[in-house]
């Protein structure tokens, strides 16, 4: 360390007129400008340029640009957080008076903004099944802004009816937003059936490793995307640039994972349905789904990597097969590189009574499996051997 008192206490990056093939990450708060000249240029936008990370920083426009390519759109943000994206959907599109329609199957924490948060801002909202098209359009009021669906609903997976709902809230005036997290930009691109605004919760499959949470939206409409950078940047939604790096590196991989734990999901699906402990196996592209030929068309024919299943039985035999299958972790997260196991009336449905869940079709035997990366025959084996035990 050197004792000079005119030492500069920040080093300077190397030169170099090669350049690195792997994104630098860039945890960098803040950039320094040349001169106050430059500075006001850049916040013009007449030169491109970083300030403060909170309003943008290199990881996030990587990651947004990626991102943006895979849903077939230009201009997206990398947010915090899937519900960063879920929030500012509703913040950029609904006021004080507004009301918002959202599907009665959401993402537990959406449907708790739905119905804790935006009240309280004096935004109203009505939940409606996005399956059926006469129920979405009586939800909707001469108030409403926004439509909120996802592609495949959780943890019953059921498809929803998107290009109907595009149709009928377009001749009502309303945007439509999708949540197209379980489905991702391999199983339907939502712009190419009319949604004027898709989101991803980042942190599941596009990430695939459970080791950075993030989210990402982007609108058809440039307005609404400068919209959503700004509420970024105010709310401070923004995403830490190493999580962005991480996703960036997970996201090179996402084709392959897709391909693979969608194969496998298939399969398992089929496997489980021959068990005589199963009572009921959900799988969109089987031919028992209530959404099957909606699930084929609209999903390029896949079924995805999320499989739901039933067992007979309450909470005994729940714990016996979650114990026997010892080598699957048994976690609420999906899109993980490792099969993960979740159990929703104990995880992200035991907010609602069981007569609730119950309506919804989710008994005490019901499990949610995440398809991983492994070998197929092995985690299908271990299925097998679980059930088997009980
Ligand atoms: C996980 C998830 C979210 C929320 O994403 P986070 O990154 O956990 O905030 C939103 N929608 C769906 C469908 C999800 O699975």
């Amino acid at each position: 360390m050197s004792t000079d008192p005119k030492r500069l206490l920040r080093a300077r990056w190397p030169e170099s007129a090669s350049r690195p093939v792997v994104s630098p990450l860039m945890p960098s708060v803040v950039y320094a400008s040349d001169d106050a000249d430059t500075l006001d240029q850049q916040y013009e936008g007449e030169i491109a340029g970083y300030t403060y990370a909170r309003e943008g920083h290199p990881n996030a426009t990587v990651l947004a640009s990626l991102l943006d390519a895979m849903e077939g759109a230009e201009g997206g943000s990398v947010v915090g957080s899937g519900m960063a994206a879920v929030s500012l959907a509703l913040l950029a599109t609904a006021s004080a008076g507004d009301h918002v329609v959202g599907a009665d199957q959401l993402y537990g924490r959406s449907l708790r903004l739905m119905t804790e948060e935006l009240p309280r801002l004096g935004i109203d909202t009505s939940l409606a099944d996005p399956t059926d098209l006469g129920a979405i359009e009586a939800a909707i009021t001469p108030k409403t802004k926004l439509i909120l669906i996802e592609t495949v609903s959780n943890p019953t997976l059921r498809v929803s009816d998107i290009a109907g709902i595009v149709e009928l809230a377009h001749r009502h005036g309303v945007l439509v937003a999708v949540d197209n997290t379980f489905a991702t930009p391999l199983g339907l691109q939502p712009f190419t059936i009319g949604a004027d605004i898709v989101l991803h919760s980042v942190t599941k499959l596009l990430s695939g490793h459970s080791d950075a949470t993030l989210g990402y939206i982007v609108a058809k409409d440039p307005g609404l995307n400068e919209r959503f950078g700004v509420l970024s940047a105010t709310y401070g939604f923004t995403a830490s640039p190493f999580d962005c790096w991480l996703a960036e590196r997970g996201l090179y991989s996402f084709e392959l994972r897709y391909e693979r734990t969608t194969t496998t999901a298939a399969r398992l699906a089929d496997r489980l349905a021959e068990h005589s402990a199963v009572k009921r196996v959900i799988y969109p592209t089987r031919r028992d789904h209530p959404d099957h030929n909606r699930a084929v068309s609209l999903l390029n024919g896949e079924g995805g990597h999320m499989v739901s299943f039933e067992v007979e039985g309450g909470r005994q035999k729940v714990n016996a097969f979650i114990r026997a299958a010892s080598g699957i972790s048994f976690a609420p997260t999906l899109g993980d590189v490792a099969t993960t196991l979740s159990h929703p009336p104990t995880s992200s449905h035991r907010a609602m009574s069981e007569e609730q869940r119950n309506a919804l079709g989710i008994s005490e035997g019901f499990f949610r499996v995440s398809v991983g990366c492994e070998n197929p025959d092995g985690l299908i084996g271990a299925f097998q051997d679980a059930l088997d035990a009980l």
